[in-house]
């Protein structure tokens, strides 16, 4: 990809320098009820002694919460003076899907985490989308990007990274996870170039990059929230962050390590109707076993369909609604890596 001008957004607070400050990125919409106003993305910026920065993310979907609670805990609680580097601290990114809990965006319906490498020309989505790649992870070493399965889906609290063909950057991955700790951690291909996702955005520009799924259905758990921010702290001693009493270990997992490749990974809905599960989160499953049945109570005559496991692995991923319609997703599941 060619390389881009840096986005002429207005940032309200300098990201380099020591000390910790706190503004807002400024994404200009003129509408009916604002005609010069801007949608304020915040950002906080911690800078501690010379060191390696790392940018924390959440709210990419605007209904996954467990990043957005632990990211805004820290950026309250961290004094500089423990910090060594930076940290750059965006608990929700597409502002306008967080404040009304929409995974996608309600000013021009995009979904921030496929929108990159944005447009700076583009709607409000696709300018969050630019900023973000050209102006914040062009600053950073590593990249973590907090999701969990939004209102739709359910997940088992778990990392997700990219099987880089760079050995050594997929080693450091490896031990990314392993730091956060959490019960799972499945990983992806290596995104192309073309790749919309923040993990595509941080391919293109070389970095580290970590993700997560805690959980889901719209909700928080005590449990989903106690591995977000346990797991932060052990991402954040991993990487050289905290040196003093914010050094932790993570959220205490010795993580599987799950691979989630091609279609045959998923479980969809080949019709409209309510689905039964027939297996639940964490369960083993084999290739053939049924997977849910699926009712059509408006056709009581209907007999319900049978929809089966394509392959063996562990159910990571649940569809939290019962009503579906043909071509949702009702379940994934991760394979153990073949080392
Ligand atoms: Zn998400």
């Amino acid at each position: 990809m060619q390389s881009r001008p840096p986005s002429r957004l207005v940032t309200e607070i300098s990201l380099d320098g020591p000390g910790k400050r706190h503004g807002y990125v400024r994404v200009p919409l003129s509408s009916h009820e604002s005609a010069y106003g801007f949608v304020p993305v915040p950002v906080v910026v911690i800078s501690g002694a010379p060191g390696p920065t790392t940018v924390l993310t959440a709210g990419n979907h605007g209904d996954e919460y467990e990043g957005e609670v632990a990211l805004a805990e820290l950026a309250r609680s961290l004094d500089p003076a423990e910090l060594t580097g930076r940290l750059i601290i965006m608990p929700t990114l597409n502002q306008p899907a967080a404040v009304r809990a929409r995974r996608t965006s309600p000013i021009d319906g995009g979904n921030l985490n496929r929108s990159f490498p944005g447009d700076a020309a583009g709607n409000v989505t696709q300018q969050i989308a630019y900023y973000v790649e050209e102006n914040i992870i062009p600053l950073c070493d590593a990249v973590c990007d907090m999701h969990s399965g939004g209102s739709s889906l359910h997940y088992v609290p778990s990392t997700v990274i990219a099987r880089w063909a760079d050995v050594d950057k997929y080693k450091k991955s490896l031990a990314m996870v392993r730091a956060f700790g959490t019960p799972a951690a499945y990983v992806l291909d290596q995104p192309d170039d073309t790749n919309n996702t923040l993990l595509g955005a941080a391919g293109r520009k070389g970095k580290l990059f970590i993700g997560t799924e805690l959980g889901g259905s719209g909700a928080l758990s005590r449990e989903t929230i106690r591995i977000a921010r346990d797991g932060l702290r052990g991402l954040l001693t991993h990487l050289g962050h905290f040196t003093g009493k914010q050094q932790g270990k993570g959220a205490g997992f010795d993580t599987r390590i799950l691979d989630l490749r091609g279609p045959e990974y998923y479980v969809y809905a080949d019709d409209d109707g309510v689905y039964e599960p027939l297996a639940e989160l964490g369960d083993e499953v084999v290739a053939g076993q049924p997977a849910a049945r699926v009712h059509v109570p408006e056709k009581p005559w209907v007999e319900p369909l049978t929809l089966s496991f394509a392959l063996s692995g562990m159910v990571l991923c649940k569809r939290a609604p019962a009503r579906i319609r043909r071509g949702d997703c009702l379940f994934h599941i991760g394979t153990d890596v073949v080392a």
